[in-house]
């Protein structure tokens, strides 16, 4: 009997040092702690979770050093819980900018819902329309609420607080539709995101939508090394569809970010990967925030540990 269970006490510990009932790490508090935000430009990309037949999709808040608040695109309608929950756990209650990179609902459809959740200072979008159930959901919302609505082309700029400067990059103005639009418009509008750099003193995003190699091609062309920026918000969920060499290399990022409910393409993370970007994938890393003070560093704290090394 006592050999019986000194085997068993055996196991036990060979059990617990192989961590197999080990709780994974969650570090979703300091993700989303807000309490050393001020004076920097923090980037909080989210990990959703659909509830839903659409893709999750992509949102990221973003605080500026003097504590204005952008949300860049709020996921299908059924992740609105996980951005309410963010928001709050950051302690917002007011929105100042929020920005659609373009109308598909794992960007806007949560839109109407924070519309009339929360004060609002203005929402940005492009100049695309796209009549579809949520679009009109989100534009009901802006009016019944009396929200400015301000439209985005390629040329623009704004500040984001006192200290941020927001470039729009792409779309160009003067949208041209084609003929039995919105019928097979999915490259279409993603392919008119808006793409956006935020630089602060040495430091700079690069938010892509959606866009594919061709509006990649296009913005390489007319911008080159001003594409150039330390952070990446990977183009369409780290898909194949996009991410080119030419975008990569002229970008160059030291951290990249794919939102993605699983791994849309492991070459597309292993070509940011092996160019010596930090890349993360929030299906694998959870909710990954990014800040700087401006001096070209970068904290970056993930909410989940990597437990394999298959992405290596
Ligand atoms: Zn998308």
């Amino acid at each position: 009997m006592k050999r019986r269970i000194g085997i068993l006490v055996l196991a036990l510990m060979l059990i617990l040092s192989l961590n197999v009932f080990a709780e994974k790490a969650d570090r979703y508090e300091q993700v989303f702690d807000a309490s050393q935000d001020a004076g920097k430009l923090t980037a909080r990309f989210l990990q959703l979770t659909t509830r839903s037949d659409d893709k999750s999709g992509d949102c990221t808040i973003l605080t500026s050093p003097d504590g204005k608040v952008m949300v860049i695109d709020a996921g299908n309608p059924s992740t609105f819980v996980d951005v309410d929950n963010a928001l709050k756990a950051l302690g917002i209650t007011r929105i100042d900018y929020l920005v659609a990179s373009h109308p598909h609902v794992d960007h806007i459809g949560s839109f109407a819902q924070l519309i009339y959740a929360y004060e609002i200072g203005a929402v940005y979008t492009s100049e695309i329309e796209y009549p579809t159930s949520h679009y009109r959901r989100y534009m009901e919302a802006i009016e019944s609420t009396n929200t400015p609505h301000i439209i985005l082309a390629e040329g623009d700029s704004f500040k984001f607080g006192s200290d941020v400067l927001v470039e729009v990059l792409h779309p160009a103005k003067g949208i041209e539709y084609f003929e039995g639009y919105p019928d097979g418009s999915t490259q279409f509008i993603n392919n008119r995101s808006l793409v956006m750099k935020l630089t602060y003193k040495d430091s700079s995003f690069l938010f892509t939508g959606d866009i594919y190699t061709a509006a990649e091609r296009e913005i390489v062309a007319r911008y080159e090394d001003k594409l150039k920026a330390d952070v990446l918000k990977v183009p369409h969920h780290g898909d194949s569809t996009s991410s080119s060499r030419p975008l990569r290399t002229t970008v160059d990022p030291q951290i990249a970010v794919m939102m993605h409910d699983a791994i849309a393409d492991l070459r597309i993370y292993r070509n940011y990967s092996n160019a010596g970007a930090a890349t993360y994938i929030t299906s694998i890393d959870g909710a990954v925030m990014v800040s700087t003070e401006g001096d070209g560093e970068y904290t970056v704290i993930s909410q989940f540990d990597r437990v394999n090394d298959f992405l290596d």
